[in-house]
C-alpha cells in the first residue's frame, strides 16, 4: 500500500494493522459507530482493557466540499470532560482522564485508514479539530500530538484546529504558551485554526454556561494579542448562543481588535444537557437575532462566520458527547 503512494505513512505506523478497510488500532476499541451517509462516521471508541475510558471521533466532510479538497477530522483529548459546559454531553457522565499521545494519533491514523483510495497527503485541506470530548488545554498530550502531526513533509494540508474554553489554571497557561512555540514552529503561515468558545459577552452568564474557572474577555484579547503573526489565521471567537445568552457587539469592539479576531456564531444543538437547561437553539438559516449581531459587526469591521446546523446532524445525534450519552445511558438502563 504503501509502495503504491495512496496512504501515509502515518497511518502505517506502530503496529496497526489493516483488517478490510479500516484498521484495528492497538490502543483503542470501537465500541459503536453512527454513520451518516453523505457526511461523515462516529465512532465511541474506549482504552483497550479499560471500557470505562471512553471517547468519541468523528470522520467527516465539510459539505458541499467532496473529501479530496476538504477532509474532516474532529478528535477527543479527554475521556469524557473535566469542564461540564451546561449544553454539552461530553462531561455528562464525568471526566475519566486524559488521552495519551498515541490515543489522540491513533484517532488521526484510524480515520485516514477509512478511506484507502485517498492519500491524506494529497488533500489540500486536511483539518483535524481537537475539539470532540474534553478541554484540550489540560491535556499536555495534545501539544506533543501536534508536534508529531506537524513534522514536515508529512502531510502539507494538515491544519489543526483547536477549541478551548480557556480555563483559569497553571496548566492551561503553561499548553497555551507552548502552544504559541508548537504553532509558530510547525503550523507558520496560516496553518492553525485557533478558537476560544466564549458564548456570551456577559462574564456572569459565561460563568453559568462554563462552570469553571477561566480566563475572562480581556485576557483571552491579551493572548491573541500574543498569538498572532502575520500570515496566521485570526483567532475564532465562538458564541454558540442561545436566545437568553446576553451579546454586546460593543464589548467585543472594546475588547477585541478586528485584526486579530473574527467572531462565529453558531446553534446550540440538541444535547441531553442543552434540553434539561433549556438552552437548545437550533437554526438552518440565521435567526433574526444573530443575523442582525452578525450586521452589526461587520459594520464595526470584524469578519464574521455565521455556521447553521446541518440537518443531518441533528437528526443523527452527532453533537460531541451525544453517542458516548446515549450509549451510556443504555447500558444504565441495561443495568438497572
Ligand atoms: S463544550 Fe468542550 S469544554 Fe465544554 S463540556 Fe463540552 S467538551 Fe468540555
Amino acid at each position: 500500500m504503501g509502495s503504491g503512494g495512496r496512504i501515509s505513512p502515518l497511518s502505517l505506523e506502530r503496529g496497526y494493522a489493516r483488517i478490510s478497510s479500516a484498521m484495528i488500532s492497538p490502543v483503542f476499541e470501537i465500541g459503536a459507530v453512527r454513520d451518516v451517509p453523505g457526511y461523515g462516521t462516529l465512532h465511541l471508541a474506549s482504552r483497550r482493557g479499560e471500557p470505562e475510558k471512553w471517547f468519541e471521533f468523528l470522520d467527516c466532510l465539510d459539505p458541499p466540499h467532496p473529501r479530496e479538497k476538504k477532509w474532516v477530522v474532529m478528535i477527543s483529548s479527554q475521556f469524557g470532560c473535566a469542564v461540564g459546559c451546561r449544553f454539552c454531553d461530553a462531561g455528562h457522565h464525568g471526566y475519566r482522564g486524559n488521552l495519551t499521545v498515541e490515543e489522540l494519533l491513533g484517532q488521526v491514523r484510524y480515520a485516514l485508514s477509512l478511506h484507502p483510495e485517498l492519500d491524506p497527503a494529497s488533500v489540500p485541506k486536511l483539518k483535524v479539530h481537537f475539539a470532540r470530548m474534553g478541554e484540550p488545554s489540560l491535556n499536555r498530550a495534545v501539544l506533543r500530538a501536534l508536534e508529531h502531526l506537524g513534522r514536515p513533509g508529512r502531510l502539507p494540508g494538515l491544519i489543526p484546529s483547536l477549541s478551548s474554553v480557556a480555563p483559569r489554571c497553571p496548566q492551561s497557561r503553561g499548553f497555551f504558551d507552548e502552544l504559541i512555540r508548537v504553532k509558530d514552529g510547525l503550523y507558520g503561515g496560516g496553518r492553525f485554526q485557533l478558537q476560544f468558545s466564549v458564548h456570551s459577552t456577559d462574564e456572569e452568564a459565561r460563568a453559568s454556561l462554563i462552570p469553571v474557572r477561566k480566563w475572562g474577555l480581556a485576557e483571552i484579547a491579551e493572548y491573541g494579542k500574543r498569538w498572532f503573526k502575520p500570515g496566521d489565521r485570526l483567532v475564532t471567537l465562538n458564541f454558540a448562543l442561545h436566545d437568553s445568552a446576553p451579546f454586546d457587539p460593543a464589548v467585543v469592539e472594546r475588547t477585541f481588535p478586528q485584526d486579530r479576531f473574527l467572531v462565529k456564531f453558531t446553534a446550540v444543538h440538541t444535547t441531553q444537557r442543552a434540553q434539561e437547561h433549556s438552552l437548545t437553539n437550533v437554526w438552518y438559516e440565521a435567526p433574526s437575532r444573530v443575523a442582525g449581531l452578525g450586521e452589526d459587526l461587520r459594520r464595526r469591521g470584524y469578519q464574521v462566520i455565521i455556521n447553521p446546523s446541518w440537518p443531518q446532524e441533528i437528526e443523527s445525534g452527532l453533537s460531541c458527547g451525544q453517542l458516548a450519552s446515549s450509549v451510556a445511558d443504555a447500558s444504565l438502563a441495561a443495568v438497572a
